[in-house]
Protein backbone atom coordinates (compact mmCIF):
# COMPACT_ATOMS: atom_id res chain seq x y z
CA UNK A 1 0.00 0.00 0.00
CA UNK A 2 1.79 3.23 -1.17
CA UNK A 3 -0.13 6.63 -0.38
CA UNK A 4 1.00 9.97 -1.17
CA UNK A 5 2.92 11.77 1.20
CA UNK A 6 0.78 13.85 3.62
CA UNK A 7 2.21 16.82 4.45
CA UNK A 8 0.16 17.49 7.61
CA UNK A 9 0.47 13.65 9.26
CA UNK A 10 3.63 14.17 11.48
CA UNK A 11 2.30 17.04 13.29
CA UNK A 12 -1.23 14.81 13.26
CA UNK A 13 0.36 11.81 15.12
CA UNK A 14 2.49 14.66 17.08
CA UNK A 15 -0.73 15.45 18.16
CA UNK A 16 -2.21 12.30 19.49
CA UNK A 17 0.70 10.85 21.64
CA UNK A 18 -2.29 9.12 23.66
CA UNK A 19 -3.24 6.49 19.97
CA UNK A 20 0.14 6.61 17.89
CA UNK A 21 3.09 5.85 20.42
CA UNK A 22 5.36 8.21 20.32
CA UNK A 23 8.59 6.99 22.07
CA UNK A 24 8.00 2.91 21.71
CA UNK A 25 10.96 1.69 23.02
CA UNK A 26 9.95 3.25 26.84
CA UNK A 27 6.86 1.29 26.76
CA UNK A 28 8.79 -2.52 26.50
CA UNK A 29 8.19 -4.85 29.17
CA UNK A 30 5.23 -1.91 30.33
CA UNK A 31 2.35 -2.21 27.54
CA UNK A 32 0.20 -3.32 30.37
CA UNK A 33 0.57 -0.02 32.47
CA UNK A 34 0.08 1.73 29.42
CA UNK A 35 -3.50 0.55 28.65
CA UNK A 36 -4.16 0.24 32.22
CA UNK A 37 -4.91 -3.47 32.77
CA UNK A 38 -3.44 -6.75 32.55
CA UNK A 39 -5.67 -8.28 29.42
CA UNK A 40 -3.73 -9.92 26.46
CA UNK A 41 -1.85 -8.00 23.66
CA UNK A 42 -2.64 -8.86 19.90
CA UNK A 43 -0.61 -7.06 18.01
CA UNK A 44 -1.31 -6.47 13.35
CA UNK A 45 2.13 -6.20 11.96
CA UNK A 46 1.98 -4.06 8.47
CA UNK A 47 -1.66 -2.43 9.62
CA UNK A 48 -2.51 -0.41 6.92
CA UNK A 49 -5.65 2.06 7.04
CA UNK A 50 -6.37 0.26 10.21
CA UNK A 51 -10.06 -1.23 9.44
CA UNK A 52 -9.01 -4.84 11.28
CA UNK A 53 -7.48 -4.03 14.29
CA UNK A 54 -10.18 -0.88 14.98
CA UNK A 55 -13.02 -3.30 14.35
CA UNK A 56 -11.30 -6.38 16.40
CA UNK A 57 -10.56 -4.03 19.42
CA UNK A 58 -14.51 -2.76 19.17
CA UNK A 59 -15.29 -6.46 19.37
CA UNK A 60 -13.14 -7.46 21.63
CA UNK A 61 -12.51 -4.89 25.09
CA UNK A 62 -11.07 -7.82 26.76
CA UNK A 63 -7.96 -7.79 24.52
CA UNK A 64 -5.69 -4.69 23.58
CA UNK A 65 -4.68 -4.45 20.09
CA UNK A 66 -1.50 -2.93 18.92
CA UNK A 67 -1.76 -1.81 14.86
CA UNK A 68 2.29 -1.51 13.45
CA UNK A 69 2.88 0.49 10.42
CA UNK A 70 5.41 1.56 8.64
CA UNK A 71 4.19 4.15 6.48
CA UNK A 72 2.94 7.41 8.63
CA UNK A 73 0.76 8.51 5.34
CA UNK A 74 -1.12 5.50 6.42
CA UNK A 75 -0.77 5.72 10.13
CA UNK A 76 -2.69 8.60 9.44
CA UNK A 77 -5.70 7.23 8.25
CA UNK A 78 -5.93 4.70 10.98
CA UNK A 79 -5.46 7.45 13.43
CA UNK A 80 -8.86 8.95 12.24
CA UNK A 81 -10.42 5.84 12.58
CA UNK A 82 -8.87 5.96 16.18
CA UNK A 83 -10.08 9.16 17.14
CA UNK A 84 -13.63 8.72 15.93
CA UNK A 85 -13.79 5.63 17.79
CA UNK A 86 -11.98 6.70 20.72
CA UNK A 87 -10.78 2.95 21.79
CA UNK A 88 -8.84 2.27 25.19
CA UNK A 89 -8.00 -0.67 23.69
CA UNK A 90 -6.16 0.06 20.68
CA UNK A 91 -2.52 2.00 20.31
CA UNK A 92 -0.83 2.33 16.77
CA UNK A 93 2.86 2.14 16.26
CA UNK A 94 5.15 3.79 13.57
CA UNK A 95 8.02 1.82 13.53
CA UNK A 96 9.09 -1.53 11.03
CA UNK A 97 7.75 -4.89 12.15
CA UNK A 98 11.38 -5.95 11.60
CA UNK A 99 11.90 -4.56 14.92
CA UNK A 100 9.86 -5.39 17.16
CA UNK A 101 11.77 -6.78 20.13
CA UNK A 102 12.79 -2.98 20.67
CA UNK A 103 9.78 -2.27 21.55
CA UNK A 104 8.36 -5.12 23.37
CA UNK A 105 9.58 -7.81 26.18
CA UNK A 106 9.88 -11.66 25.86
CA UNK A 107 6.15 -13.10 26.15
CA UNK A 108 4.94 -9.46 25.94
CA UNK A 109 2.86 -10.27 23.35
CA UNK A 110 -0.12 -13.26 22.80
CA UNK A 111 -0.95 -13.04 19.39
CA UNK A 112 0.41 -11.66 16.11
CA UNK A 113 -2.03 -10.83 12.98
CA UNK A 114 -0.57 -10.26 9.84
CA UNK A 115 -3.35 -9.43 6.83
CA UNK A 116 -2.64 -9.24 3.45
CA UNK A 117 1.33 -8.81 4.04
CA UNK A 118 3.65 -6.79 0.61
CA UNK A 119 4.40 -10.45 -1.40
CA UNK A 120 7.50 -9.31 -2.61
CA UNK A 121 7.55 -11.33 -5.23
CA UNK A 122 11.30 -11.04 -6.39
CA UNK A 123 13.42 -13.72 -4.07
CA UNK A 124 15.90 -11.23 -3.88
CA UNK A 125 13.27 -9.29 -1.95
CA UNK A 126 12.65 -12.34 0.21
CA UNK A 127 13.96 -10.67 3.25
CA UNK A 128 11.37 -8.11 3.66
CA UNK A 129 8.75 -10.22 3.44
CA UNK A 130 7.00 -10.35 6.98
CA UNK A 131 7.19 -14.18 7.30
CA UNK A 132 10.73 -14.61 6.28
CA UNK A 133 12.88 -16.54 8.92
CA UNK A 134 14.37 -13.09 10.69
CA UNK A 135 10.86 -11.79 11.38
CA UNK A 136 10.12 -15.36 12.88
CA UNK A 137 12.73 -14.34 15.15
CA UNK A 138 11.54 -11.15 16.76
CA UNK A 139 7.64 -12.70 16.78
CA UNK A 140 8.99 -15.85 18.63
CA UNK A 141 10.80 -13.75 21.18
CA UNK A 142 7.66 -11.02 22.16
CA UNK A 143 4.96 -14.15 21.78
CA UNK A 144 4.10 -16.01 25.04
CA UNK A 145 5.16 -19.68 25.09
CA UNK A 146 3.09 -21.65 22.09
CA UNK A 147 1.95 -18.08 20.50
CA UNK A 148 0.28 -18.00 17.57
CA UNK A 149 0.46 -15.95 14.25
CA UNK A 150 -2.60 -15.74 12.40
CA UNK A 151 -1.89 -14.42 8.57
CA UNK A 152 -4.38 -13.97 5.53
CA UNK A 153 -4.03 -13.18 2.07
CA UNK A 154 -5.34 -13.34 -1.19
CA UNK A 155 -1.84 -14.12 -2.76
CA UNK A 156 -1.27 -17.55 -3.41
CA UNK A 157 2.80 -17.56 -3.89
CA UNK A 158 2.71 -15.73 -0.51
CA UNK A 159 0.64 -18.18 1.30
CA UNK A 160 2.52 -21.25 0.29
CA UNK A 161 5.55 -19.27 1.08
CA UNK A 162 4.52 -18.89 4.79
CA UNK A 163 3.73 -22.18 5.03
CA UNK A 164 7.15 -23.28 3.90
CA UNK A 165 8.78 -20.39 6.06
CA UNK A 166 6.54 -21.46 9.33
CA UNK A 167 7.86 -25.08 8.89
CA UNK A 168 11.07 -24.54 8.18
CA UNK A 169 11.60 -23.00 11.20
CA UNK A 170 9.76 -25.41 13.14
CA UNK A 171 6.59 -23.92 14.26
CA UNK A 172 3.21 -25.83 13.91
CA UNK A 173 0.65 -25.65 11.15
CA UNK A 174 -2.35 -25.45 13.25
CA UNK A 175 -4.80 -24.70 11.19
CA UNK A 176 -5.28 -23.96 7.09
CA UNK A 177 -7.70 -22.71 5.42
CA UNK A 178 -7.83 -22.54 1.02
CA UNK A 179 -10.98 -20.69 0.70
CA UNK A 180 -11.57 -18.41 3.64
CA UNK A 181 -14.91 -16.87 2.86
CA UNK A 182 -16.44 -20.48 1.43
CA UNK A 183 -15.72 -22.13 4.71
CA UNK A 184 -17.38 -22.86 8.13
CA UNK A 185 -15.11 -20.12 9.80
CA UNK A 186 -17.00 -17.65 12.01
CA UNK A 187 -16.50 -13.71 12.89
CA UNK A 188 -14.06 -12.92 9.88
CA UNK A 189 -12.64 -9.43 10.40
CA UNK A 190 -12.37 -7.95 6.76
CA UNK A 191 -9.51 -5.82 6.08
CA UNK A 192 -9.46 -2.99 3.61
CA UNK A 193 -7.09 -5.50 1.45
CA UNK A 194 -9.61 -8.34 1.85
CA UNK A 195 -13.01 -6.71 0.87
CA UNK A 196 -11.17 -5.05 -2.40
CA UNK A 197 -9.29 -8.35 -3.45
CA UNK A 198 -12.44 -10.61 -2.26
CA UNK A 199 -14.94 -8.22 -4.78
CA UNK A 200 -12.86 -9.64 -7.53
CA UNK A 201 -13.07 -13.14 -6.81
CA UNK A 202 -10.15 -13.99 -5.26
CA UNK A 203 -10.13 -16.29 -3.01
CA UNK A 204 -8.79 -15.84 0.63
CA UNK A 205 -6.33 -18.08 2.03
CA UNK A 206 -5.54 -18.06 6.16
CA UNK A 207 -3.60 -20.07 8.22
CA UNK A 208 -2.76 -20.08 12.04
CA UNK A 209 0.85 -21.41 13.08
CA UNK A 210 2.51 -21.66 16.90
CA UNK A 211 5.43 -21.50 18.01
CA UNK A 212 6.30 -24.32 20.12
CA UNK A 213 6.88 -24.52 23.16
CA UNK A 214 10.66 -24.47 24.15
N1 LIG B 1 -3.27 -5.20 6.59
C1 LIG B 1 -3.85 -4.19 5.72
C2 LIG B 1 -4.99 -4.78 4.93
O1 LIG B 1 -5.12 -6.01 4.88
O2 LIG B 1 -5.78 -3.99 4.37
C3 LIG B 1 -2.80 -3.55 4.81
C4 LIG B 1 -2.18 -4.45 3.78
S1 LIG B 1 -0.92 -3.62 2.81
C5 LIG B 1 -0.77 -4.63 1.40
C6 LIG B 1 0.57 -4.03 3.69
C7 LIG B 1 0.97 -2.98 4.73
O3 LIG B 1 2.08 -3.47 5.46
C8 LIG B 1 1.41 -1.66 4.12
O4 LIG B 1 0.67 -0.60 4.69
C9 LIG B 1 2.89 -1.56 4.45
O5 LIG B 1 3.34 -0.24 4.65
C10 LIG B 1 2.97 -2.38 5.71
N2 LIG B 1 4.30 -2.94 5.96
C11 LIG B 1 5.10 -3.56 5.07
N3 LIG B 1 6.26 -3.94 5.65
C12 LIG B 1 6.18 -3.53 6.95
C13 LIG B 1 7.07 -3.61 8.04
N4 LIG B 1 8.29 -4.18 7.94
N5 LIG B 1 6.67 -3.09 9.23
C14 LIG B 1 5.46 -2.49 9.36
N6 LIG B 1 4.58 -2.39 8.34
C15 LIG B 1 4.93 -2.90 7.16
Amino acid sequence: MRLRNKPGAPAKIANYPQYVVDTPEKWQGRWKERFGNNNPIHIEVGTGKGRFVTEMAKLHPEINYIGIELQMSVVVVALDKLIAEDLPNLQLLHVNGGALTQYFAKGEVSQVYLNFSDPWPKTKHEKRRLMYHDFLVGYEEILIPQGEIHFKTDNQGLFEYSLHSFSKYGMLIEKVWLNLHESDFEGNVMTEYEEKFSNRGQRIYRVVASFPKK
